[in-house]
C-alpha cells in the first residue's frame, strides 16, 4: 500500500487524483495539501494541511499538482524528510525547475507535463511520423480549459521538443500565434497554438503539412482521471526509485 500526500487536493487534478485513488487497492491517501479549505467530500479522517511541510510523512509520497509555488514547496520538503515526488505542475520557471533537481540529488522526483500514457503514445508517434517525414511543416494546436494558466500547455511544449529532436535540432524555432505581415513560413518553424475556452481538458494536435497532403495526429484528455492514473503509476514507480529526475518514460518504458 503506497501512501500518498496530496499537494494541491482542493484543486481540479488533485480532486481527482483522490477520486481515482478511492477506486485503487494499491493506494490509500494519508494527507491532503491545499491552502484552500479541503473541497466538499473530502474524508474527515485524513488530515488537512496548509503547508507541504506539515503534511509530509516518513514512508509516504507526494503527489503534486499545485502551480510554481506549490511544486517549489513540496520539493524542498519532500528532500527535507527524503519523500519521494511525483510533480505535475507545468509552466515552472529556472528557480523552480532548479529546486526539483536540487530535490533530485536526494530523492526520486517524476515530473511530467502529461501523465496521460495516450500522450505518451502520441509522442513516440510523432516522433516517428516527424522522421519518416522530412521537410514537412510542423505546427500545434492546443485547447485546454478557460482557467489554464500558462500558454502554450507544458505538453505542445514537450512535443515541439519532441519534433526538434526529430529534426536533429537542440534548440526549435517557436512561433506562437501568428499576427500581421510575418512573411513565408520557415522550413525550420514550429507553430503553437493555444486555444482556450470552456472546460476543455487537455487536447493536442499535431499537424504534418506536405505539399498536396497532410498528417494529424491528435489526442484528447476526456477526464483528468487520464492524468491522475498516470500519476499514480509514478508514484508506484517513485516508491521504489533511487534518487533522481525521472519523466514518465521510466514508468512505461
Ligand atoms: P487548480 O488551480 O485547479 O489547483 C491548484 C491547487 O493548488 C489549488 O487548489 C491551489 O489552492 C493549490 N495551491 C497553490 N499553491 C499552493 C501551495 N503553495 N501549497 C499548497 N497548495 C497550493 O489547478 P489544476 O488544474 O489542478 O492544475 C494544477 C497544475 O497541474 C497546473 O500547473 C496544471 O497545468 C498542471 N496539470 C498537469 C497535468 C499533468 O498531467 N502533468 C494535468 C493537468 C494539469
Amino acid at each position: 500500500m503506497i501512501r500518498l500526500v496530496v499537494v494541491g487536493a482542493a484543486g481540479r487534478m488533485g480532486r481527482a487524483v483522490v477520486e481515482t485513488v478511492a477506486g485503487d487497492a494499491g493506494f490509500e491517501v494519508v494527507a491532503g495539501v491545499d491552502r484552500e479549505p479541503s473541497p466538499a467530500g473530502w474524508n474527515p479522517a485524513v488530515p488537512w494541511f496548509a503547508e507541504v511541510e506539515e503534511g509530509v510523512s516518513p514512508g509516504s509520497v507526494v503527489v503534486e499538482f499545485s502551480g510554481s509555488a506549490g511544486a517549489v514547496a513540496a520539493a524542498r520538503a519532500c528532500a527535507g524528510a527524503g519523500v519521494p515526488l511525483v510533480s505535475g505542475s507545468t509552466g515552472l520557471g529556472d528557480v523552480e525547475e532548479a529546486a526539483l533537481r536540487a530535490a533530485a540529488e536526494r530523492v526520486a522526483v517524476l515530473r511530467a507535463a502529461n501523465f496521460s500514457l495516450g500522450v505518451l503514445a502520441l509522442r513516440r508517434a510523432v516522433r516517428a511520423a516527424v522522421g519518416a517525414l522530412p521537410g514537412w511543416d510542423v505546427e500545434i494546436v492546443e485547447r485546454h480549459h478557460r482557467g489554464k494558466k500558462d500558454s502554450p500547455s507544458g505538453t505542445a511544449l514537450r512535443l515541439a521538443a519532441d519534433v526538434a529532436a526529430a529534426h536533429g535540432v537542440s534548440a526549435p524555432s517557436l512561433r506562437h500565434g501568428r499576427e500581421g505581415n510575418v512573411g513565408p513560413r520557415p522550413v525550420d518553424e514550429i507553430g503553437l497554438h493555444a486555444v482556450r475556452g470552456g472546460t476543455w481538458v487537455g487536447d493536442h494536435t499535431v499537424l504534418l503539412a506536405g505539399s498536396g497532403e497532410w498528417l494529424e495526429l491528435r489526442h484528447v484528455a476526456q477526464d483528468r482521471t487520464a492524468f491522475a492514473r498516470g500519476a499514480l503509476a509514478a508514484a508506484g514507480f517513485v516508491a521504489r526509485a533511487r534518487a533522481g529526475l525521472y519523466a514518465l518514460d521510466a514508468v512505461e518504458p
